[in-house]
C-alpha cells in the first residue's frame, strides 16, 4: 500500500482508478468476510448447497444485480448479471463442501460434527470472495459509465459432480469474452499450469446368484466379471502413455461369501494431462470391462458416467492477473497467526519451507498441477484464467482438516481478500482494454487449435441433483 501511495504523486490518473477500486473492495470486505464465516459454520455438499448459494445470491441482489437462480436444472445454480452489450466478462464462484472433513478453527484434529462436511477446498472463501470482486466492479463501472456485461456464475457441486459442464450444456458460457476465477491455495500464484482431466463411472456388474457350495455351477458371479475387469486394466495399466492414472475401489462386491454374488460394483476413474489421450484410454478402460462380463458371462452398465477436462491456459489473461496480483499483494500474518500457521504446520510430515503469505508469484511457468477441476471445462470453451491466493499456510494441501481450519480462519479471510482485490483490479483491465480481450481470444484458438472439448456427460443429461450429496 505504501508503495502504491507513493507512486500517485507520479501518475495520479492511473492510479487513482486501482486505488478507488481497491478502496470499494475494502468497504464491502467485512460483509463478504462474515458470509464467508457463515458458509464455512454451515458446510453443505455439492448439488445441496442451498444456504450457501442463497447468502451468495442475496449479496448480489442487495447490490442490484439481476439474478437468476435454479439454471441449468440445478436448483443451487444461478446467474447474476449487471450492464448490457459487449463484453461480457464472467466471474466463477464455489460454494460446496467436502464430506468427512468438519473440523473447528483450531490447530488439532477436532470435528465440529463427527463425519460431517467441512470446508477443506476452502470454496466458502472461493465463492464470497469472487462476489465481494463482482460488487466492486460493479460500482466501479457504473460510476465511471462504462459499457458491458459483468455476470456472475454460481457453479455448484465442483467436487465431483461437475456442476458447470452443466452450466456450458445450457448454453450459459456462449456469449462470454474472458473467465475469471481463482482457488484457495498455499501461496499467492498466477502462472501459464494446467491439471489433469478425468473420466470416470461406476461399472455396474450384474450376474446370476446361487448357492456357492450347493450349486454353483448355477451362478455367474458378478464379482467375477468386475474383477476380471480389473485384471485386465492391472495389465492396461503398462501400455498407455506415462502420464496415465488409473484408480479404483470395488465399491460393492457381493453380500457374503457363500452366495454367488448378483451384483457387484467397480467405481474407477483416470486422469491423463490431455483430454484426446485420456479419451483413447476410457476407449480401452470400457474393452476391460467388456472382457470381463464376456468371460464370467454376466452384463454390465455404465452408472453416473462423468469427466472433468484439464485446463487450457491463457498467456494474455495470465499476464493482466499477474499484474492484478502484484498490485493487489499478498499480506502478513499477524502475532497469533503466525503461531496458529506454526501450529498448523507442525502437524504436517514434511511441512517443507516456510513460504510467507507476502509472497506473490507471478511467471510464465507452466507447472504441471495434479488435480482437477471443472474450471477446466470452462477453460476449453471460453479464454480462462485461475489463479491462487494464500488461504492457508505453505505445506498444507487442499482437501484437508488442516485447510478446513484455515478456511474458518482470519488468515483464509486475508487470503480472500488478496483475491477479490486481484479479481477486481484485473477485471477493470479488461474491461477498459478491448485489445487484450482480442489477444486472450487468439491466444484461445492458438492452445486449442484442432482440438475440440469432449466430455462423457451428453449434453441432454440432468444433473443427479436429487442423488446422494457429492
Ligand atoms: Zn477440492
Ligand atoms: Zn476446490
Amino acid at each position: 500500500m505504501r508503495r502504491s501511495l507513493l507512486l500517485i504523486a507520479v501518475v495520479p490518473g492511473f492510479l487513482c482508478a486501482q486505488d478507488r477500486i481497491l478502496g470499494r473492495v475494502a468497504a464491502h470486505a467485512p460483509q463478504l468476510e462474515a458470509v464467508s464465516r457463515k458458509i464455512w459454520e454451515s458446510p453443505e455438499l455439492g448439488f445441496h448447497e442451498g444456504r450457501s448459494s442463497a447468502l451468495l445470491q442475496q449479496e448480489l441482489k442487495s447490490a442490484g444485480f439481476t439474478v437468476k437462480a435454479g439454471v441449468a436444472g440445478m436448483p443451487t445454480a444461478f446467474t447474476a448479471e449487471i450492464g448490457s452489450g459487449k463484453p461480457v466478462i464472467g466471474i466463477l464462484g464455489e460454494f460446496d463442501a467436502l464430506p468427512g472433513l468438519s473440523q473447528k478453527e483450531q490447530a488439532t484434529r477436532s470435528p465440529i460434527s463427527d463425519g460431517g462436511p467441512g470446508h477443506g477446498c476452502g470454496h466458502n472463501l472461493l465463492g464470497s470472495a469472487t462476489v465481494l470482486s463482482a460488487i466492486a466492479i460493479k460500482e466501479e463501472l457504473q460510476a465511471r459509465g462504462i459499457r458491458g456485461t459483468l455476470r456472475y456464475y454460481g457453479t455448484p457441486a465442483e467436487e465431483g459432480g461437475s456442476g458447470k459442464v452443466y452450466m456450458l450444456h445450457a448454453g450459459l458460457f456462449k456469449d462470454v469474452d474472458a473467465v475469471l476465477t481463482w482457488h484457495p491455495g498455499s501461496g499467492n500464484q498466477v502462472d501459464l499450469g494446467s491439471n489433469l482431466a478425468i473420466d470416470s463411472a461406476l461399472f455396474r456388474f450384474y450376474g446370476t446368484p446361487a448357492h456357492a457350495a450347493i450349486a454353483p455351477f448355477r451362478g455367474r458371479s458378478a464379482l467375477d466379471g468386475a474383477m476380471i475387469m480389473l485384471h485386465a486394466v492391472e495389465m492396461l495399466r503398462e501400455h498407455v502413455p506415462q502420464e496415465t492414472r488409473i484408480h479404483y475401489v470395488i465399491s460393492n462386491g457381493g453380500a457374503a461369501p457363500n452366495v454367488v454374488p448378483a451384483f457387484a460394483e467397480v467405481n474407477l476413474w483416470v486422469r491423463h494431462p490431455a483430454l484426446d489421450t485420456l479419451a483413447g484410454v476410457w476407449e480401452r478402460i470400457l474393452k476391460c470391462a467388456q472382457a470381463g462380463a464376456l468371460a464370467s458371462e454376466t452384463r454390465f452398465e455404465l452408472a453416473q458416467v462423468r469427466s472433468v477436462a484439464n485446463v487450457i491456459p491463457n498467456g494474455p489473461l495470465a499476464e493482466v492477473m499477474g499484474r492484478a496480483l502484484l498490485k493487489a499483494g499478498g499480506y502478513d500474518y499477524s502475532a497469533a497467526e503466525r503461531k496458529f500457521a506454526d501450529d498448523i504446520r507442525a502437524t504436517l510430515d514434511p511441512a517443507g519451507e516456510f513460504v510467507a503469505p507476502s509472497v506473490v508469484t507471478a511467471d510464465k511457468s507452466q507447472r504441471q498441477g495434479m488435480a482437477s477441476s471443472d474450471f477446466g471445462d470452462v477453460s476449453w470453451n471460453v479464454p480462462s484464467v485461475e489463479f491462487t491466493a494464500a488461504t492457508f499456510p505453505s505445506g498444507v494441501s487442499p482437501h484437508t482438516w488442516q485447510a478446513a481450519a484455515c478456511a474458518g480462519s482470519s488468515i483464509g479471510r486475508k487470503g480472500m481478500l488478496v483475491a477479490a482485490r486481484t479479481l477486481a483490479l484485473g477485471a477493470m483491465d479488461l474491461f477498459t482494454q478491448p485489445a487484450t480481450l482480442q489477444a486472450a481470444r487468439a491466444d484461445f484458438d492458438t492452445r486449442r487449435a484442432g482440438r475440440t472439448w469432449v466430455t462423457l456427460i451428453p449434453t441432454d443429461a440432468k444433473a443427479p441433483v436429487d442423488g446422494p450429496a457429492k
